[in-house]
């Protein structure tokens, strides 16, 4: 939302050279087995899933000084699509931050089916994570390895299954040595879409129950976001879905839209009864769109 006030934007030309970057595994923020582990408790037990619910309760959080969130609750029903939406800084991508601890909240707690994953091992809670970011990231190695970043033991078979899923295949089979295609400096050159297509297939082959999603702002051609949209749906049927949502079509069709500004829930509902608040944020922002300004 709002994307017409976002510095993100500006650095637009920036993130474009990034892309195309092969960074290393120690950048790499789309597999959340690589980053640093928070603390855990030494009794800490595997968390137990049953329908993958996330609950934000009074959650309080400052990177360093300022607090960016202020108190944030709202529950992501497990199998069904959250959207979050607001302004920029309002701290959406800091919630998606915290749910695999890469930052733990100063006050309040998540939990995943009724559990803190404070009180849980950081790995059981992370193996029940796939995150796709909007800068999907590629590492030297074939397409067959980057897929498997999503799951280390994952067969060949599901490897590919995944790629089908997320449209990838066919892309991939183009190649002349097909999944064994060296990616990065010296190999392929990738489109954006195929890149957010591997990711989603990287995704795929985790085959997580929650599914944590940065939609993707950047101009795709119109072909490829369709093509990407297409493997997105695929990767979240089924799942409990955060999504930080940019496009209205998300946004509508979430089952739950939570409306943040300046680190508060300050709306939660559905498409249709928010837009009907004529004072409320979500309207506005509904308006805008609507007027012409780019983005939710
Ligand atoms: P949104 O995703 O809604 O645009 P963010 O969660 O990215 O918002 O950011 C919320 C606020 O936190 C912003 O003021 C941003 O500058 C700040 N922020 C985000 N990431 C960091 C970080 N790693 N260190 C310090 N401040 C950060
Ligand atoms: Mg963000």
């Amino acid at each position: 939302l709002l994307l017409a006030y976002d510095p993100a934007r500006r650095l637009a030309r920036v993130q474009i050279s990034l892309e195309r970057a092969v960074v290393n595994a120690q950048m790499i923020y789309d597999i959340l087995d690589m980053e640093p582990v928070q603390r855990q408790k030494p009794d800490a037990q595997p968390l137990t899933i049953s329908n993958a619910t996330v609950e934000l309760r009074d959650v309080v959080f400052s990177y360093k000084d300022g607090t960016i969130l202020k108190g944030v609750s709202f529950t992501a029903e497990g199998g069904k699509t959250t959207a979050l939406v607001g302004p920029s800084g309002a701290g959406k991508s800091t919630i998606i931050n915290l749910i695999p601890r890469f930052y733990d909240p100063n006050g309040g707690a998540i939990l995943i089916d009724g559990q803190n994953i404070a009180d849980v091992t950081t790995m059981s809670v992370r193996q029940n994570l796939a995150y796709v970011s909007q800068q999907p990231y590629l590492f030297e190695g074939t397409i067959r390895d980057n897929i498997r970043y999503g799951r280390p033991e994952a067969t060949d078979a599901e490897i590919e299954d995944a790629a089908k899923l997320a449209f990838a295949h066919d892309f991939i089979l183009a190649q002349p040595q097909g999944y064994e295609t060296p990616v990065g400096e010296n190999g392929m050159t990738l489109s954006g879409g195929q890149r957010q297509r591997l990711s989603i297939a990287r995704a795929l082959v985790r085959n997580a129950p929650i599914l944590l999603l940065d939609e993707a702002t950047s101009a795709l051609d119109t072909e490829s976001e369709a093509v990407v949209q297409k493997a997105l749906d695929t990767a979240m049927t089924g799942r409990t879905v955060i999504v930080i949502a940019h496009r209205l079509s998300t946004v509508v069709k979430a089952d739950k839209i939570v409306v943040m500004n300046e680190g508060l829930v300050v709306e939660e509902g559905v498409h249709d009864t928010l837009a009907r608040q004529e004072d409320g944020l979500y309207a506005r922002l509904n308006n805008l769109q609507a007027t012409g300004v780019r983005g939710l």
